[in-house]
């Protein structure tokens, strides 16, 4: 998950129709005016193709949970964050769910089915787990939960007084909670002290983005950032030695450019690309200060631009964690999943 800009900032048109407003309306008199949780009804008007071109533009074809490109393999689930149907609470599904929020520009996704929806996943000790978000939206029991209301404490904007533990892609910096191993694997960050992101945990274990296929598909993503920024160093040692060399000026350029694009937003997998390759683009920019007369002069200005950024923005880069520190991580999410 990365962190993505919500836009446009005004709801696309399919939100506002009339139909779609009239189902709001419908809902919130037989919740909130007839106190009546047990009967549904309908919330779908929501769904329509312009929310969707919305979203799929918005997060580049990507599920907004784990970050697979979606749309080579089927169509979007328009995802609540907050639910709008019910709500698991204490292990078991209560409705209603946050219906007002139902067709809410703010309070929607772009999801995969694997994470929005109550699957069976085969895990890699042959057990079997059925896991994904669908109802599910854990909030910390540190604020209360505001999936119904009196009529008498009601006000638009309320769920706002709750501390949720699923990370949204437009309200946090999943880079703070979330973080990768080389062979696959997601972890919640770790504080100084040893304390893990709740919020980390939580995302992982509701989306179930420990999933086999995903782990799999990550690990092989892993050793293409390994070996592109292995490819960039490599074109960088041959442009220090002959800096004079347009072919060595060119390759290097062309490597850097490779490897930028693995960890813009485009791409699938960006935070976990980020995470390799941000600190190596530091050690680039390096080499990009050394040779930057000759860069200078016959860059395009896209590159020149490229290059550019680079040194802005990977001077100090962070420290990435020791393998020593995943492997601990590792043996302790494994413990704790045995014991579930
Ligand atoms: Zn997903």
């Amino acid at each position: 998950m990365i962190r993505v800009k919500r836009q446009p900032r005004l709801p696309p048109s399919g939100l506002t129709t009339t139909a779609c407003l009239e189902q709001i309306e419908a809902a919130t008199k037989l919740y909130r005016l007839r106190r009546n949780w047990s009967l549904k009804t309908s919330l779908t008007k929501y769904n329509n193709p312009t929310v969707k071109t919305a979203l799929e533009a918005m997060f580049h074809g990507k599920c907004a949970y784990c970050e697979s490109i979606y749309t080579r393999v089927g169509p979007m689930d328009v995802e609540h964050y907050r639910p709008k149907g019910g709500v698991v609470i204490e292990g078991s599904v209560e409705a209603p769910g946050y219906y007002w929020l139902a067709a809410s520009w703010d309070n929607l996704l772009p999801s995969c089915r694997d994470c929005n929806r109550n699957r069976r996943h085969l895990l890699l000790d042959g057990s079997k787990e059925v896991a994904g978000k669908k109802n599910q939206f854990p909030i910390s029991n540190t604020g209360p939960r505001r999936r119904w209301h009196t009529a008498k404490r009601w006000k638009a904007g309320i769920e706002k007084e709750e501390n949720p533990l699923l990370l949204n892609p437009c309200n946090d910096f999943p880079e703070k909670h979330l973080m990768f191993d080389d062979a696959g694997n997601v972890l919640p960050t770790q504080s100084r002290t040893g304390r893990e992101s709740v919020k980390g945990k939580e995302t992982i274990r509701v989306c179930a983005l420990f999933r086999p296929n995903l782990i799999q598909a990550r690990r092989d993503m892993n050793k293409r950032h390994r070996s592109q920024v292995d490819a960039a160093a490599d074109a960088l040692g041959e442009f220090d030695a002959q800096p004079a060399q347009n072919a060595a000026r060119t390759n290097y350029a062309d490597e850097l450019r490779s490897l930028t694009k693995m960890r813009d937003d485009e791409a699938e997998y960006a935070l976990m690309a980020r995470q390799l390759i941000d600190p190596a683009l530091g050690t680039f920019a390096k080499g990009i200060r050394r040779h930057r007369a000759q860069l200078d002069i016959r860059m395009t200005n896209g590159a020149r631009n490229l290059i550019d950024r680079f040194v802005v923005a990977y001077a100090s880069p962070p420290e990435p964690p020791t393998a020593g520190e995943l492997a601990a991580r590792l043996r302790a999410i494994e413990t704790r999943w045995r014991r579930r």
